[in-house]
């Protein structure tokens, strides 16, 4: 269980201080790395306070897990080798012949997930738009398990109503989880909107530097969490100590980092919003954003991630190869500023058709707005687009 430092500890305080206590034996502020495979037991099936085998705990992974879950708002936090395990987890406590609804626009790599390796297994999936609450309500089956959103999506910032989904997955036999990837628990706290799992590719945001893989899931539901211990465990798709500690170490400045992402999306959006050769900028704080109400009802901050339309695939091409400090590389959410197109990247593996449908054309390009100047990010881009 999470132990917050203080009732009513606000996110910053949380990010710096929650989960970890001084280590007992030195005093170290900083909690050790356990990089072991094993611990020795006192006698046989005894193990010490419940350590036996790595793939089933360790004392760094499980800072971690504390503070993500005090961040998050819930009570037990998971964490995996990639986001990717930590999805196919939620997924992998399902049946044969069950049903998931999930959001058409959602990451990639979790559609080629779905489609390619777990639909072979007898699990069914609908693809729906999650934007219109009713799609999500019509998409139920009496099989139906989980509904599985991403909000803000990945590229086409596409947001769901989490509220509206949580009631609808639990008008049937379902589960919510909200992918919160984009958002990070500093601009969205899915649990307090109803989601059951809130899931995170911690590669992005709260680690923030670019120098892992990994996945949480924060839960409240003790029976869910023990669950979920159990596929782990039992799976296998557990982070290394190492690791662990790495985003624990860019976990304690998420609040800093997210403020100044969001501050930088902002400006980088509007920039764009105003240039002759953007076509459109999806990103959720600007007021022309279809979602923007919405947005702002769910969310308290917007990031830093920034979706532009140039109309044309050379142009796009030009945007993400002319700029110096914004890098053509995949991934989000570090604090170097990244360009990607997201139709011969990120999403190259979902179908052409699927892709075309939602506006993923090789014209679009995705923005992931770093903690830099935002004046450079800016002439950057400026310098990029002329
Ligand atoms: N969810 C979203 C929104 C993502 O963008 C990604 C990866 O880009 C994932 C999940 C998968 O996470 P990982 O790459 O850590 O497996």
């Amino acid at each position: 269980m999470t132990k917050p430092p203080s009732d009513g500890a606000r996110l910053g305080t949380l990010a710096v201080h929650a989960g970890q206590e001084a280590e007992p034996m030195t005093g170290s502020i900083t909690p050790p790395i356990f990089q072991t495979a094993t611990y020795v037991q006192p006698d046989v099936a005894e193990p010490k306070q419940g350590f036996d085998y790595a793939r089933v705990k360790n004392p760094t992974t499980e800072v971690l897990e504390r503070k993500v879950a005090a961040l998050a708002g819930g009570a037990h936090g998971l964490v995996f080798s990639s986001g990717l395990a930590a999805i196919e987890a939620v997924v992998k406590r399902l049946s044969a012949g069950d049903h998931v609804v999930v959001e058409e626009n959602t990451y990639g790599g979790v559609i080629r997930m779905y489609t390619k390796v777990l639909a072979k297994l007898g699990l069914e999936f609908s693809f729906v738009d999650t934007r219109d609450p009713q799609r999500i309500r019509d998409a139920m089956r009496p099989n139906t398990r989980l509904v599985h959103v991403e909000t803000p999506t990945n590229p086409m910032i596409r947001l769901c109503d989490i509220r509206a989904a949580a009631d609808i997955a639990h008008e049937g036999d379902a589960l919510l989880m909200v992918d919160n990837t984009f958002a990070s628990p500093v601009n969205q706290r899915p649990l307090a909107l109803g989601a059951d799992v809130s899931m995170h590719s911690s590669t992005k945001y709260l680690n923030g530097h670019s120098d892992i893989i990994g996945g949480v899931l924060v839960v409240n539901d003790d029976d869910l969490a023990e669950d979920l211990h159990f596929v782990r465990k039992s799976s296998g798709a557990v982070a290394g100590p190492m690791d662990a500690w790495l985003c624990l170490r860019g976990t304690r400045t998420l609040h800093v980092r997210m403020a100044r992402h969001n501050e930088n999306g902002l400006a980088v959006a509007r920039f764009l919003e105003g240039h002759s050769a953007v076509e459109r900028v999806l990103y959720p704080g600007l007021e022309s954003h279809p979602q923007h109400d919405l947005a702002s009802s769910q969310m308290s901050g917007f990031s830093g991630m920034v979706t532009v339309d140039l109309g044309d695939p050379a142009r796009a091409r030009t945007l993400a190869t002319d700029t110096r400090l914004f890098q053509l590389a995949e991934s989000l959410g570090g604090v170097q500023s990244l360009v990607s197109v997201p139709a011969l990247q990120t999403h190259a593996s979902v179908p052409e058709e699927m892709r075309e449908a939602m506006g993923i054309t090789a014209g679009v390009v995705r923005l992931s707005v770093g903690i830099e100047d935002a004046e450079d990010l800016i002439d950057d881009l400026d310098q990029a687009l002329s």
